[in-house]
């Protein structure tokens, strides 16, 4: 029987929380589908702060990379604030991410119809909404250097090298010939060089996809595009900064940051995280949805692993859960049949996942 090497980092604030129900719905579909998991876990974050005194200790960056992919909860939170920068939870992230080498993170904002009423957009405006976000990862802004901060006056660097916008560009122009052929560039190019770089080289790519059609968009005009018209987007590719931001923009379109799953490739390994943090303010009340996690974790068995048919077996027992009115907290404004706490989101999902 097939086996796979899963490292797991559950992080900080609900992290563990989303974590432990994504192992449970793999563990159900790996029975279903007659393979096994065997799961590592590695400290990133807060955590690994208290138990080790950094936050991204190497063994982690090894283990990930020997492992066949990695399912990431989440990390940060107030406690570890104002710790100096070199030491935060979030830096721990960036420089794991830059380590692995996952430079293209794929964030599909997909609606479910079963959830319409969960969006505070109309019913009509979202239906059959399927939006693939393709944000660049590993430089930008959040890398650049150099940067500082001494109290009077700070800078950051935005930069990005051709062969890193050719790279990114790639993905995006062939995940936009595997689905409706449509490829939006989203940048500031009327203000920062960088960004007239990131449309120059997208319109290069573009004469090696012919099929694809390319439109070029503002940031500000994108995200009012976004909640004017979503469905008029197919595939979007932008850089690290303005995709952290489009997407928390495009969980809107879906209903809650708590659907939304995330895929970071890389030419090493891969990356499975829910898009949202590790939202202290709801930890530990058992309220978080666990479903953007479980979606992570069927990217990875599609992405990562080959096993298709597993995917869809989670995504099929997750829109069968909403269609059946069970709902968390955060998308049970309209029309919940039953409000469950994460756990018995978790078992229920599992429960569904049926072959
Ligand atoms: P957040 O995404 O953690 O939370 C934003 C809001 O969404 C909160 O009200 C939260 O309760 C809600 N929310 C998030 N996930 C949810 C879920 N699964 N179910 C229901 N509601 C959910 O963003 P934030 O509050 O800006 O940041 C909190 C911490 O997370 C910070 O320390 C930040 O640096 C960190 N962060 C980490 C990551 C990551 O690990 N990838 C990403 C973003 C933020």
């Amino acid at each position: 029987m097939k086996n796979y090497n899963i490292s797991i980092i559950k992080g900080d604030g609900i992290g563990p929380e989303i974590i432990d129900e994504a192992i449970k719905v793999l563990d159900a579909v790996a029975k279903v589908c007659d393979f096994t998991m065997s799961y590592k876990e590695y400290l990133m974050g807060g955590i690994a702060i208290d138990e080790t005194g950094v936050p991204l200790p190497e063994e982690t960056v090894v283990g990930v990379l020997d492992s066949d992919a990695c399912l990431f909860g989440a990390i940060g939170g107030e406690k570890w604030d104002k710790l100096d920068r070199s030491l935060r939870p979030e830096t721990g992230l960036l420089s794991f991410r830059k380590q692995v080498g996952v430079y293209a993170n794929l964030r599909p904002a997909v609606v479910y119809n079963e959830l319409l009423n969960a969006s505070t957009l109309k019913p009509e405006v979202i239906k059959n909404c399927d939006i693939m976000v393709v944000r660049e990862l590993i430089g930008g802004i959040y890398f650049g250097e150099p940067r500082g901060n001494d109290g009077q006056k700070a800078f950051n660097t935005m930069v990005y090298t051709r062969e890193e916008v050719l790279r990114i560009g790639k993905k995006a122009f062939e995940l936009a010939m595997s689905r409706d052929k449509k490829l939006c560039s989203v940048d500031k190019a009327n203000v920062l060089d960088v960004s007239q770089l990131w449309r120059e080289v997208m319109s290069e790519l573009s004469k090696d996809y012919p099929e694809v059609e390319l439109t070029h968009i503002y940031i500000d005009n994108a995200l009012m595009q976004l909640v004017r018209n979503p469905k008029q987007f197919d595939v979007i590719v932008t850089g690290n900064i303005f995709g952290d931001i489009l997407s928390d923009a495009a969980s809107m379109v879906v209903g809650s940051i708590g659907l939304l799953a995330s895929a970071s490739l890389g030419d090493k390994t891969a990356v499975y995280e829910p898009i949202h943090g590790s939202a202290p303010d709801i930890t530990g009340q058992g309220i978080a949805n666990p479903i953007a996690t479980i979606q992570s974790a069927a990217m990875m068995l599609r992405h990562s692993l080959g096993e298709e048919k597993a995917a869809s077996l989670i995504e099929k027992a997750i829109k069968g859960v909403l269609k059946d009115g069970y709902r968390t907290k955060d998308i049970s404004l309209f029309d919940a049949k039953e409000i469950l706490n994460t756990s018995k989101m978790g078992d229920i999902i599992a429960s569904y996942v049926k072959k």
